[in-house]
């Protein structure tokens, strides 16, 4: 069965991942899409959600790909017409929204999937089996990148909800909770906010877990110069290093596993496999934390941000 996919929200992911990701994927067939002002060529173009669901019966599943404080109604659009959801990443502004986005997809019977990118880069399957099989006595989480490199003119980020350097952040969260063998908590916080601005431009975020883990993650959206996108593990069989947002995996500065970034193609894969076995993957973790250091972090009012 081809998976007649609808995308919602076009903007710079859908035309830089989505697009080529689904076209390289014979499980899919692109037929709609809807957004207030962008198009994609070659298929029908809606402005709404409303519309296009309307109008397009033959919809299987949808892509939400605008900003988070925008795709809770949408959603609630799509799984009540029955359709399949992608969520793009973080899934939606709050946890609770998102809970019922799930509870929702259970009662109708169709898949919902809380996308991590980060999470399907190449080495992070390598790095979760190596820390499987020792003990992991202190982690270091580097995540430090030039906002106005990547985010340039987007102001949904900086306004409530948009996460702000989390917006980032919350990809190396997707991948320290999926590479550790147990739960970790946040047990103290700094949120750095710009003095004009609703969301945070820094943070520090340490944690620990049942056994006294030491971990700190450093998020910096201030990073002239070389990015950083590290995780950095001493453990019992050596020092892990885990860079690049994931693509590249080292012990003891030996490289032992890289190969070619395919975050979206996996996706879509691992969404196409979602459907067809009735299940859903809708998992919080990355979000809880960003919410507890929202929660339990000090606040430190910081110079005005301009682009
Ligand atoms: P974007 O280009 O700023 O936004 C995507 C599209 O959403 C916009 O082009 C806009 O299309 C629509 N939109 C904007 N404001 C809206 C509103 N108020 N209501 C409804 N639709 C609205 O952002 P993006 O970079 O593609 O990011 C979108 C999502 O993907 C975010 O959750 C982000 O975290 C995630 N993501 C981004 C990247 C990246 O590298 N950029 C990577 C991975 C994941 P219309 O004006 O046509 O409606």
């Amino acid at each position: 069965m081809t998976i007649h996919l609808a995308i919602v929200g076009i903007g710079k992911i859908v035309r830089d991942q989505h697009l080529p990701a689904v076209a390289g994927n014979a499980d899919y067939r692109l037929v709609a899409a809807a957004s207030r002002n962008g198009r994609v060529e070659g298929i029908e173009n809606f402005g709404t959600i409303e519309a296009m669901l309307a109008a397009v019966p033959s919809i299987d599943a949808v892509s939400l790909c605008m900003p988070p404080q925008y795709r809770y109604t949408a959603a609630v659009q799509a799984l009540e017409a029955g359709k399949h959801v992608f969520l793009e990443k973080p899934p939606g502004a709050t946890l609770s929204e998102v809970e019922d986005l799930a509870a929702r997809a259970d009662a109708k019977g169709v898949s919902l999937f809380a996308s991590w990118h980060s999470r399907h880069a190449p080495a992070v399957e390598a790095a979760r089996a190596f820390l499987a099989g020792t003990r992991v006595r202190s982690m270091r989480v580097s995540w430090k990148e030039d906002v106005r490199q990547w985010h340039p003119g987007q102001d949904w980020i900086w306004q409530p909800g948009g996460l702000g350097v989390f917006d980032p952040g919350i990809n190396a969260l997707s991948i320290v909770t999926r590479i550790l063998a147990q739960p970790v908590f946040a047990t103290e916080a700094t949120l750095e906010f710009p003095e004009n601005r609703d969301a945070p431009i820094a943070a520090t975020i340490r944690f620990s877990d049942a056994d006294g883990l030491d971990l700190l993650a450093e998020f910096d959206w201030r990073q002239t110069g070389p990015q950083s996108w590290d995780i950095e593990a001493e453990t019992g069989a050596g020092t892990m290093r885990l860079s690049g947002g994931g693509a590249t995996l080292s012990v003891d500065g030996m490289t032992v596993h890289a190969e070619p970034e395919q975050e979206y193609p996996s996706l879509y894969r691992h969404f196409a496999a979602l459907v067809r076995a009735g299940r859903s993957d809708v998992d919080l973790a990355p979000l809880r934390h960003v919410a507890d250091a929202f929660m339990l972090g000090r606040r430190e009012m910081v110079e005005a941000f301009h682009d």
